[in-house]
Formats: C-alpha cells, structure tokens, sequence
C-alpha cells in the first residue's frame, strides 16, 4: 500500500567543511499528489535541503549529514543519485542546467540515457518527447535549435523537460522563477500546476518568490537559518499578514 506521504524528511542536519551548519533538525512532508512549497531567504538552506533528498549532497566535498529522508518508503540514504531518478524522483536544479551546446532534443535524449545508465544506442524504451513538447510547445518549435540560443524562460522550460523525461513522481523544484520576467513566472507556474493536476506528480518547490509560490503550492513550509519556522496551508500562509510581514517581507 503506497503511503499518503511521498516524501518524509525527518531531522535532518547537514553541515559544511565542519563550520557552517545549514540544516538544523529539519522536517517536512510531501503529501502524495501536492505541491509543496518551501520558503525562505537567501541561505535559509533550501537549496541544501533539495540536494539531501536527491543525494547530490553525499557527491559534495566536506557535506556531512544526519537525520532520514525516506522517498516512497525507501530511505534515500541506500540508492546512488541515478537509482533514485530511475525510481521516479527527479531535481531540477537552481540556474537551469542544460546543456548548451546540444539541441533541445539531444538535450531530452541525453536524459533519457541518463535514465538508462546508457551513453549510446538506443535508450531501452523511447521516452515520451510528445509529454514534454505538450507541456512545452515553445520547446517543440526550437527542438532543432541550440539549448544554448534559448531565452532563460526557455531554459527553464527545458530543465523542466528533462525532468519530465523520467516520469517522475515526485519533482524538487529549485527556483523556477529566478531571473524571469513577471510574464514567463506566470507562464511556468501554469504549467506547474497543470502538470500536478493532470498527472498528480508531486512537487517540492523552492522559491524566494514567496506569492506565486503560493499562489500554486497546496501546503507550504518557511524556512529560516536551517529550521522551519512555520507551515500549514499555502493559502492560510499566503492569507496571514504576521507570516507576510515577517517572514516572507512581502508587508
Ligand atoms: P540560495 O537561495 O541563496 O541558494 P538557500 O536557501 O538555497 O539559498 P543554501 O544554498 O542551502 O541556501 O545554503 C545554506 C547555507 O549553507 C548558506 O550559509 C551557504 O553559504 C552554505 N553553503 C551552501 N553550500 C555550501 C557548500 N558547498 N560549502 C559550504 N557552505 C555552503
């Protein structure tokens, strides 16, 4: 029986080269099929909270971590960052990393041999490019053209993407809207919530941009110095004006 919770993370700390502590007893859940929000200022540790999840943290120098994250049941702790996503859980990283000097589609393929453990041939079954270019029909029309001509909304859209690729049931989202007009904030959000609404995947989505994450997010958590400070419902944080005030300086 697959629990309600997707993703359990339970007091975790995590400290840098033995000084800075960016994660002091943290918890939070990620309720299967919602959006989960999780704010916080520049440093608060966000970033680091995702790449504890994904196992990208165990790959940084000097990174030493305690506490339980358990994705679907399994502790994340026992799977290699490639085992994970091929059990569904997928990390689209802060600044869109994409591969500028191949194409769109390489760049999809790339994924999906990412996916595979393969560098060549063919990947072992052809991944859904037609789920991707639905979501992303701008991806579509510059599929032959280099991820590196792309605008930075584009990019994102592409990052997103690959992460699409995997099928996942969960996404950790890093800053989707960083460095995006207003316009193209919106336009990625859309999208996020349609792709949680019509195909129930999970999302913890970081974000500074405390509103529209709101705005799209079922619950949300608020991070600061490495603890959460408060949650609850995204529209009771996003409604409260101590919560705006005071830690999301929205006023
Ligand atoms: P931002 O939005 O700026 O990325 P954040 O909330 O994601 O902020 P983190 O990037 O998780 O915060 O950083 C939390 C703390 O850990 C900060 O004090 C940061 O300087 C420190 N830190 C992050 N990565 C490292 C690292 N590789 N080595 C040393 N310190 C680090």
């Amino acid at each position: 029986r697959p629990s309600d919770l997707v993703l359990e993370v339970n007091n975790i700390e995590v400290i840098y080269n033995k000084a800075v502590q960016a994660l002091r007893g943290l918890s939070l859940a990620v309720p299967r099929g919602q959006i989960v929000a999780l704010l916080g200022s520049n440093g608060a540790g966000k970033s680091t909270t995702l790449k504890a999840i994904s196992g990208l943290l165990a790959l940084e120098n000097g990174a030493l971590a305690s506490g339980s994250i358990l994705f679907d049941g399994l502790p994340v702790a026992q799977l290699a960052p490639q085992q994970l996503v091929r059990r569904g859980l997928s990390h689209v990283m802060e600044g869109r990393r994409v591969f500028e000097d191949l194409t769109v589609e390489e760049n999809l393929v790339a994924a999906s041999y990412a996916l595979t453990g393969r560098s060549s041939g063919r990947p072992d079954a052809r991944p859904d490019y037609d789920l991707v270019y639905s979501y992303f029909p701008r991806l579509h029309e510059r599929r032959k053209g280099l991820a590196g001509y792309l605008s930075g909304g584009e990019q994102q859209m592409l990052a997103i993407g690959r992460a699409l690729i995997a099928e996942p049931t969960l996404i950790l989202l890093d800053e989707p809207s960083l460095g995006l007009s207003p316009r193209l904030v919106e336009d990625i959000f859309g999208i996020i919530a349609r792709i949680n609404a019509e195909r129930g995947t999970s999302m913890l989505l970081v974000e500074q941009n405390a509103t529209v994450a709101l705005a799209v997010a079922h619950r949300g958590y608020i991070l600061e110095n490495g603890k959460i400070v408060i949650d609850g419902p995204a529209e009771l944080l996003a409604g409260d004006a101590d919560v705006r005030e005071f830690y999301l300086g929205m006023g």
